[in-house]
């Protein structure tokens, strides 16, 4: 855009919309966008089950599912890129993508870089531990190695690099994928993991003679939809949120991957 038709535009602004009030032009409109390209683009890491995991070739799960529904509204093809969960915020404001659905926690630290939808799920960072590892509340992780997936709320919350956490463990070690926290886990690397509710009981059910989750969660916390900062996706995005909790098929999407 020229100096001229900014200031132009500026002006007309200045008259005609009320202070506060959402400011997207044409030209900024990330909505118009996507319905001239004929897709969206999301960015997940799919190592999280069941949110987003691989089947075969193919990325299923609840936020794809959630997803789907978004390119549905807009009328266009949703595209997948799988990548790690500590690049989906930067390469969605290097413009690589449109939103995450990645079972993202909607946190004041992230709100710096990114705009959230609306919450449309409740969550926990819980802990898993071995069987017999005399590890039964959150405060036994003072002074223990506790696994987690790198950049997550897990790993902020562990690290506690600000100190308003009220657990001091021993040191955190950090995996691109859960799976593999949960590997050390197995094999006395680590005393702990911790990771969101839901992975960590699809990870438990794989080897439940070996590992458990504690009742006691670290913390409690919400997903959203995040888009870059502005983009007004956001508005299209929380109207399919809506309805799919208005008309119960939020509720159909989630019991087929949680029982
Ligand atoms: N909910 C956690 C977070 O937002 C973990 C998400 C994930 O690993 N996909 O940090």
């Amino acid at each position: 855009m020229n100096m001229k038709k900014f200031t132009a535009l500026t002006l007309v602004c200045a008259m005609t919309i009320p202070m506060g009030a959402a400011l997207v032009s044409a030209e900024d409109s990330a909505v118009a966008k996507i319905k001239e390209a004929g897709k969206v683009v999301m960015t997940t890491n799919a190592e999280f089950e069941p949110f987003e995991f691989k089947d075969g070739d193919e990325i299923v799960g609840i936020d794809k599912e959630i997803a789907e529904k978004i390119a549905e509204k807009l009328g266009v093809e949703l595209e997948i890129m799988d990548i790690a969960f500590d690049s989906l915020i930067p390469s969605l404001n290097a413009g690589k993508a449109d939103f995450i659905a990645a079972g993202m926690t909607a946190t004041d630290e992230r709100r710096k870089n990114v705009d959230f939808s609306d919450d449309y799920f409740d969550a926990s960072q819980t802990i898993i531990v071995g069987v017999d590892s005399g590890i039964t509340s959150r405060e036994d992780l003072n002074g223990k190695l506790v696994g987690v997936q790198q950049g997550t709320t897990g790993d902020i919350y562990c690290t506690n690099e600000d100190g308003s956490g009220d657990i001091t463990v021993k040191e955190v070690k950090r995996y691109p994928k859960a799976m593999d926290a949960v590997s050390d886990l197995l094999t006395g690397r680590v005393d702990a993991v911790v990771i969101d509710d839901f992975p960590a009981k699809k990870l438990v059910e794989k080897n439940p003679d070996k590992i458990k989750t504690l009742d006691e969660a670290m913390t409690e916390e919400t997903y959203a939809i995040a888009v870059p900062l502005g983009s007004d996706l956001k508005d299209v995005i929380n109207e399919v949120i809506k309805e799919l909790n208005d008309s119960g098929e939020m509720d159909e999407i989630v019991s087929k991957y949680i029982s």
